[in-house]
């Protein structure tokens, strides 16, 4: 998914100032935004009092929406540079381009995992036809220094681990949790997984203590270390736990995601994670030029043309809590 929000504002990321080294229960509202005409969805991440929870740096949750007699999910061909995306849904199917010729319909406990390494680009769209209900979250995964110029590429696995215990299964989407291993690309020490609650199930997640974490709730009602959490909304966990108390009221989906705190300061703008202003800028640049990020093809339409870039110098800095 591309980041469409007209007033597409920097934002710096990462960095050890972000980080709650002990055990919080922050619960963080989305901000809505509108993609197109008729679909909206939740953004989590970044928020405005939270940034990156690990290296994931970009989190929307959106659905369940009814779109039986809808186009549904149409996202025109737009680039990534410096960040993987992943696409995750509970309902409905997405067709995913991009411009290194992969072409996937990605369905419910899927990965479709891309990473954009130095350039890609891509597009989205509900196949024709479809099924009813979209329901899904988008997250994207800053790439550390050493991996971010790698060459774009393009994972799905239909097959994942699981972790369960009685009333509880975790789907390993990315990274690993308690031993079991996602076999989609990592290229920092984290998790994305997605938690299957049924009704009146008590339990605890094994969690590491020098990782962060939060959990973003998708689906049901649900309590995430005693704190309800209503779909939509996601709760930041900071770091110091060796597990995490859940209780569901009803069958619930949640998402764990979470990591070692990422070191790095990041500048991230639009669709794009560098290390410099002069990086987004040059970005930009390729993608309106053509230059760049390889071209999509099959997607019936334009291609998404970037947000002006915003007066003010794009600098990565530390401590904003
Ligand atoms: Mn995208």
């Amino acid at each position: 998914m591309s980041n469409l929000d007209r007033q597409a504002v920097p934002s710096v990321c990462g960095g050890r100032g972000f980080v709650v080294a002990e055990p919080v229960r922050e619960l963080l509202s989305p901000r809505r935004v509108s993609l197109g005409e008729s679909t909206e969805v939740r953004r989590l991440l970044p928020n405005l009092g939270r940034r990156m929870v690990g290296a994931w740096a970009f989190v929307d949750h959106y659905g369940p929406d009814d779109i039986a007699d809808e186009p549904g999910m149409q996202v025109p061909p737009h680039p990534h540079m410096g960040l993987q995306t992943v696409s995750w849904l509970h309902e409905g199917e997405v067709l995913h381009r991009d411009s290194t010729g992969s072409l996937q319909t990605i369905r419910p406990r899927e990965l479709g995992l891309m990473t954009s390494g130095r350039a890609i680009s891509h597009s989205e769209e509900s196949p024709r036809p479809h099924a009813r209900l979209l329901h899904g979250a988008q997250l994207w995964v800053a790439l550390p220094d050493a991996h971010r110029h790698v060459d774009p590429h393009f994972q799905h696995h239909a097959d994942l681990p699981t972790v369960t215990a009685p009333g509880l299964t975790a789907t390993v989407i990315l990274g690993d949790l308690d031993g079991a291993e996602s076999p989609g690309t990592a290229y920092t020490p984290l998790v994305g997984a997605d938690l299957a609650l049924a009704r009146g199930t008590e339990t605890r997640l094994p969690l590491r203590p020098d990782w962060e974490y939060a959990v973003l709730a998708m689906s049901g009602e649900a309590h995430v270390d005693g704190v309800p959490v209503l779909p939509g909304s996601m709760l930041y966990l900071g770091c110091g736990r060796t597990d995490l108390p859940l209780r569901a009221e009803s069958d619930a989906g949640l998402m764990l995601l979470g990591g070692e705190p990422f070191e790095e300061e990041i500048v991230m703008w639009w669709n794009f994670v560098g290390r410099s202003g002069e990086e987004i800028v040059q970005a930009r640049e390729g993608w309106m030029k053509g230059t760049r990020f390889g071209e999509v093809h099959g997607y019936d339409g334009g291609r998404l043309p970037a947000p002006e870039l915003p007066p003010v110098a794009l600098k990565p800095r530390g401590r904003v809590r």
